[in-house]
């Protein structure tokens, strides 16, 4: 496999398409936004103002959109992936998505010979331009082999959780639990500060202990306790993915206390949070303006 297309050049998409460069691939990268196409190709990237042109010279296509809606446009919409289709060309989508749009695809790309593997991310931009990504895969066996080699350049780690759709469910479902951690951890830490205890040391002794996750592990110390709020995901992102949780588990016919919670908490922070603002100011509504740029 040589040619790969980038689709979506912006935080992530920009890190993969330097990191599949860098792997030796021929990248082929489009974004809607002109702009962001003249970054990346000062930055190396051959990009190009069409769809047509990537589909065209490419095996594989990895997408790096923003929301399920853009994924449909983009694979299925006029002038998309689609209206180029290539027998043999695999899409493997990497943005937070729903499984229903995932597996509605998945079916639509399968009738023009071509094939369909979600493969979303953890790691932040950071991750993605260093190939050190987590990847949630969802996809066919023989379609998930046949991409391997791109994804193992792309990744640090990989799980292939099941068929079409699956990567988007793990990836909700993580995300989901990072966005109640990141309230759950803003609490603990308010009761330390009530009870006189340094917020360090108190993450110190949870990450040693049976209470810790990636929020206290990986959050609290790199982007909240320091005021640098620089994760490169933003508000918006978050909320995207927590509506995205709140939908997917009510069509699944679900009750789910805390994890309403979580959605109501995250919805309402729009009042206090602009949507560019980082993720992790979400505990400031217990801990109030901790620091970093956006301080007020
Ligand atoms: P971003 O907003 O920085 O980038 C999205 C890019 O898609 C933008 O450059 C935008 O111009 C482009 N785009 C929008 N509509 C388009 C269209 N119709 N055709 C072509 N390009 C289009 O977002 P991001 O932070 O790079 O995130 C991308 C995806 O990865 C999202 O689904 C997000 O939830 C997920 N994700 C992000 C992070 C992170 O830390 N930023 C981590 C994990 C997963």
């Amino acid at each position: 496999m040589t040619g790969i297309g980038v689709i979506g050049l912006g935080n992530m998409g920009r890190g993969m398409a330097l990191t599949l460069k860098r792997a030796g691939y021929r990248v082929l990268g489009f974004d809607v936004l002109a702009p962001t196409r003249a970054a990346l190709s000062a930055e190396g990237i051959e990009t190009s103002a069409t769809i047509g042109a990537v589909v065209d010279a490419a095996e594989a296509v990895i997408l790096s959109l923003p929301t399920a809606e853009v994924v449909e446009a983009v694979v299925a919409g006029e002038g998309g992936v689609l209206a180029y289709a290539r027998t043999g060309v695999t899409i493997v989508d990497t943005s937070t998505s729903h499984p229903d749009t995932t597996r509605r695809l998945a079916g639509l790309v399968a009738a023009k010979g071509m094939s369909f593997v979600d493969a979303p991310v953890s790691g932040g931009p950071k991750g993605a331009i260093a190939g050190t990504m987590t990847m949630v895969i969802g996809g066919a066996d023989d379609d998930v082999a046949r991409v391997m080699p791109v994804l193992e350049r792309m990744s640090a780690k990989r799980v292939h959780v099941g068929p079409a759709g699956a990567g988007h469910v793990a990836k909700i479902v993580n995300n989901l639990l990072c966005a109640a951690h990141l309230l759950t951890g803003a609490e603990a830490l308010r009761i330390a500060r009530e009870a006189s205890i340094d917020a360090g040391r108190l993450l110190e002794a949870i990450n040693a202990g049976s209470g810790r996750s990636g929020v206290t592990e990986v959050n609290f110390p790199f982007w909240v306790l320091n005021g640098a709020f620089d994760s490169g995901f933003t508000m918006k992102l978050m909320r995207k993915d927590v509506r995205l949780a709140e939908q997917f588990t009510g069509e699944l016919g679900l009750s789910l206390p805390l994890a309403s919670a979580t959605a109501r908490a995250w919805a309402e922070s729009a009042a206090t949070f602009a949507e560019e603002e980082d993720f992790n100011r979400i505990v400031e509504l217990q801990l109030g303006r901790t620091g970093g740029s956006g301080q007020s």
